[in-house]
């Protein structure tokens, strides 16, 4: 078996390259042409924890409005979570916001082009890190994902399962590593996990490196990586109350700064809690109905069910939080979660906004 060769990867990259608005084509790179860090460094926080096609709208978005670092620094930190709001994962976004002001003002606005710099800004982990050094200044470092475990493990057939076997596979992705464009190689592998080398079904006939790939040899791409099986998420439940004031505004609430959804925006809810039973904390008296039906989401870490309660309340007596027009509420940050909230609400009350 050969040793997998990444020049051989990289003439594949020089004719298949991804265009991604945030990258220098292979032609120019080669010419020296270097991606802007501020792209890089946007679109790789975007991408933590989701896919390419969802991060585009966002990435134009962004820098249609905040063209530059400078910009972004500028803006207001709500304004920030607002354009945000629907990537998920809202302590990226405040990450986001703090890393452009230290940037600006400690860095005159230019990142640094080491990974132990980039290490130390908001937000910025290893991967990140390591992605933007070889990217944006064509460093020496290899950024492991999921996409190029994946293509390591296969490759190498390393039979440990994840995550167990993560370490392995970051050094031997690093191993890889050429010292001729490692920016450029780095995408490669990431190009080649995402589009070539996919979890399930892979692409062999037309991989590059199927030549030199173990688990093609022996017949066992299907059943690499191996993984430990995931435990089961836990289950939590709560009541969100849709509180609505005589002239129809309904009340809305921050929610608390540290924890999921911090800073966020939400219908009012009890406590989130692990419990067979839905407990009752509605925070006003009121002739409360119960809506039909459950809100549902998922977490990284935790599903949650939340039973949804409506009622008409004297605006004056809840002064914890703000009251909005149903059709004002985009001016506001709403995560996914809210939106689902407040789509279960007008899915069953419509215009009127509560049961009358
Ligand atoms: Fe992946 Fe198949 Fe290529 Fe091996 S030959 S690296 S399994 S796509």
């Amino acid at each position: 078996m050969n040793t997998p060769d990444p020049a051989i990867l990289l003439k594949w990259y020089d004719r298949h390259a991804r265009r991604l608005p945030w990258r220098v084509p292979p032609a120019r790179s080669r010419k020296g042409e270097r991606a802007d860090p501020y792209h890089v460094w946007l679109s790789e926080v975007m991408l933590q924890q989701t896919t390419v096609a969802a991060v585009r709208p966002y990435f134009q978005k962004f820098l249609e409005r905040w063209p530059r670092i400078h910009d972004l620094a500028a803006a207001e930190l709500d304004e920030v979570l607002t354009v945000w709001a629907g990537l998920g994962y809202y302590a990226r976004a405040r990450n986001l916001h703090k890393c452009a002001t230290i940037v600006v003002a400690e860095h005159g606005g230019l990142f640094p082009d080491t990974e132990d710099g980039l290490r130390a800004l908001p937000g910025i982990g290893p991967y990140t890190a390591a992605a933007i050094a070889s990217i944006a200044f064509d460093c020496h470092a290899t950024p492991v994902d999921g996409n190029i475990e994946r293509v390591m493990s296969r490759l190498y057939v390393v039979e440990t399962p994840m995550p167990a076997s993560k370490t392995a596979l970051r050094e031997l992705a690093a191993d890889l590593t050429p010292a001729s464009r490692p920016g450029d190689y780095v995408q490669a592998v990431m190009d080649l996990g995402a589009t070539v080398c996919i979890p399930r079904s892979p692409r062999c006939a037309i991989c590059p490196w199927r030549g030199s790939c173990g688990a093609f040899a022996i017949g066992m791409t299907d059943v690499l990586p191996r993984r430990t099986p995931k435990p089961e998420r836990p289950l939590r439940r709560a009541v969100a109350y849709w509180m609505v004031r005589g002239d129809g505004a309904v009340l809305l609430r921050r929610r608390p700064e540290s924890g999921l959804l911090g800073g966020m925006m939400e219908v009012p809810s009890g406590p989130w809690e692990e419990i067979e039973i839905f407990r009752d904390a509605a925070p006003v008296k009121a002739d409360w109905v119960e809506l039909p039906g459950l809100v549902e989401h998922g977490f990284t870490h935790l599903r949650l069910e939340l039973k949804v309660k409506a009622a008409r309340v004297d605006g004056r007596s809840k002064s914890d939080g703000v009251w909005v027009f149903v059709e004002n509420f985009d001016e506001y940050a709403l995560p996914t979660l809210t939106r689902k909230v407040v789509r279960h609400v007008l899915s069953h009350v419509g215009k009127g906004v509560a049961p009358s």
